[in-house]
Parts: structure tokens; sequence; C-alpha cells
């Protein structure tokens, strides 16, 4: 099978740094907070960062360790069946820290934890309910995984005070069972997206789709129509990148004209909004798209 090496023309473009960024970056000096966008080095750092405003800054911290019990095919985190204990000083620490840098908008995400009963749910929920203490003005965002199908923990999860509820299927359906970890089933993510908004529908929903692993145009569709009809709000669209040799293989690099079709699309199906194009992640300027689309 053909691998594609060569990179396009749109990722190659040199990346501008924004005086917001700069400021945001020095003011984290000596938090002791870990982001995901300074360890993944990840290319948005100054657009999420930097924003219109401070208060629209957002930034991704990942709770709960650096390893996962699963093992994502296009995933470069490191996985054992049994991380090292939860830290009990993290929820506080992690609130204290935020509300020291200030800044709009935080997506919280971790590794899985399979290993934990309740898969570190009342960990990522006390999080959330210090933060908001804290910092009461701060848009929280939780990025989660499924809890192995435990509804429960969802729930606990989604009724902690955080503004928006994220979980990623990651790929369309068919592509599931060759792309996530065998024990993410695409109808189970839909079930937590679901439950999430039925426990809290004041919370938004959001989801994020990689493309470029090798589904069609159908399989979106497909895709997208089943977010709507579990009330997804958000969903993004990004191109996948290879992280090493060793995982799985890019099938196509999606044109940025094309991530502005899926956009469109996206609205005219009635999502609430919508982040599309070759660089997206999930919380991709996050903080901007919420007080633009939601607060407003
Ligand atoms: Fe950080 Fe996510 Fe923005 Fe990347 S896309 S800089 S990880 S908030
Ligand atoms: Fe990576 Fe998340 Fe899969 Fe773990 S569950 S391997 S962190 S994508």
């Amino acid at each position: 099978k053909k691998t594609i090496t060569r990179l396009p023309e749109w990722l190659k473009t040199p990346i501008p740094v924004n005086q917001n960024f700069k400021k945001i970056k020095n003011d984290l000096r000596g938090l002791n907070l870990h982001t995901v966008c300074e360890e993944a080095r990840c290319p948005n750092i100054s657009d999420c960062w930097g924003g219109s405003s401070k208060s629209a800054a957002t930034a991704t911290i990942m709770l709960m360790g650096d390893t996962c019990t699963r093992g994502c095919r296009f995933c470069s985190v490191k996985t054992s069946r049994k991380p090292p204990p939860l830290d009990p000083h993290e929820p506080e620490n992690t609130a204290e820290a935020l509300k020291r840098w200030g800044l709009g908008y935080v997506v919280l995400t971790s590794v899985d934890r399979d290993d934990l009963a309740d898969g570190g749910a009342h960990h990522f929920a006390e999080t959330i309910m210090k933060i908001k203490q804290k910092a009461p003005t701060m848009l929280v965002e939780a990025l989660t995984g499924d809890y192995a199908g435990d509804l429960e923990m969802v729930k606990l999860v989604a009724t902690s005070g955080l503004d928006v509820y994220a979980h990623n299927i990651e790929t369309v359906e068919e592509l599931t069972p060759f792309v996530r970890d065998r024990r993410a089933k695409f109808r189970q993510s839909l079930e937590v997206l679901r439950t999430a908004k039925e426990a809290n529908p004041d919370v938004i929903t959001k989801t994020s789709v990689m493309l470029g692993l090798g589904e069609t145009d159908e399989q979106i569709y497909h895709a997208m129509r089943e977010l709507r009809k579990n009330n997804v709000d958000v969903v993004t669209f990004g191109q996948y990148m290879r992280p090493t040799k060793r995982h799985m293989a890019v099938e196509k690099y999606v044109t940025p004209d094309a991530f502005e079709m899926w956009r469109q699309r996206a609205l005219d199906m009635g999502f609430l909004y919508c982040a599309s194009g070759p660089l997206v992640r999930s919380s991709y300027k996050a903080g901007e798209a919420f007080i633009e689309n939601v607060l407003k």
C-alpha cells in the first residue's frame, strides 16, 4: 500500500506569533502547570493562547498522569496496564495554578484510566469544582474518555459545573475498530455525548473527527447525522497527522477547501459552530468560539 510522505504546501506555512501569546507564556512560568499545548508542541499555540483577548485565551491541561491504559493507533501517549496512582493534590493544585494564570478558557483532558474503578471521574469532577470555586469566570471544557460505557460517571462529570462536555468520536463508525483502542466503540461514544446533554441541558456538547484516515464522504455525513441525532452541539474537523512510523499511515491530506466545505455542511446540519481546518484540534481556539457563539 502506498504511503504518503511529502507534506502538502498548506501544512508547511510558518506560524505567526502574537503579543498576547508572549504575555500568557510568561505568566505560565513558575506555576508548575503542564499544558498539552507546549508538551505536544501544538502548532496552534499562538492562536489559542493569543486569542482576541486574555478572556478568550485557551489552553489544554492533561490530568491524571501521562500514561494511558489504552492504545489507540493514532495516538503517541504512552501505554501501560497499570499507570502510577493519581496525585490526590492535583485537583487543588491545578485550580490554584489556573486561577493565578488567569486565562479565559481551559480545556481539561486526561488519559483513559481503565485501571481505576471510576475511570478517574471523581478526580476529574473535583478538579472542575475547585476551578469554579477559585476562578468562577473561567470557562471550563472537559474532554473525557468514555468511562468504559459507565454512564453514571458521565453524569457525574457533566453536572460538576463545567461549560462544555467534549468526547471525541475521532473517526467515522466504519473505521473505529481500526483507529481507536478496541474498548472504544462509536455507539458508546454517542451515548456518552447524549448522556452528558441529558444530565445537564445547559452544557454544550462537542466532539472531534480526524480526516485523512481513509473515510469516505458518505461515512462523514453518516457520522454527522448520528451526532445531531444525539444532540451534539459542536463538531471539529482536523487532519490526521502520523506521530511516528509505528502509528497509522495518513491516507489523504484533505485540502483547506474541503475542510471549509465540511464546516459549511456542519452549520447547515444545525451544529452550533464548527472549527475545521488542516491544523484544527478539538481545543482549537475553543474560548473564542464559545464567546462568539454561545455567550453572545
Ligand atoms: Fe493548546 Fe489545543 Fe490550542 Fe493546540 S489546539 S494550542 S493543544 S488549546
Ligand atoms: Fe491516546 Fe486517548 Fe487513546 Fe489513550 S484513549 S491512547 S490518550 S487517544
